[in-house]
């Protein structure tokens, strides 16, 4: 597996994604940091998720990738393209009579 790490534009430690690659099969997934919070915290969170409550800002974060890494995103996902199976698929063939 090749691990490809791209921060965010602001720079912070805690903002960033990591795609992973199969270079094989072109299977590629994301991995996010999620900050970690105390656990009273945690808990006063799940409560008040189970209860519907919502951030006004959202229940998520965003990483912002920086200009230069356009072009190694779109090379990583060009790479996973040319290693997947192509899809669709060629249609079976049944026997013939
Ligand atoms: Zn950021």
């Amino acid at each position: 597996m090749e691990k490809h790490y791209f921060d965010c534009q602001c720079e912070c430690g805690e903002h960033f994604v990591r795609f992973v690659l199969d270079p094989k099969v072109g299977d590629v997934w994301t991995e996010v940091y999620l900050r970690p919070q105390p656990w009273p915290t945690r808990l006063w969170n799940a409560v008040a998720y189970v209860f519907g409550q919502r951030s006004a800002f959202g229940d998520f974060d965003c990483v912002f990738l920086k200009p230069e890494d356009r072009d190694r995103l779109q090379q990583l996902l060009a790479r996973a393209a040319r290693a997947a199976p192509k899809w669709p698929p060629a249609p079976l063939l049944g026997p013939t009579e």
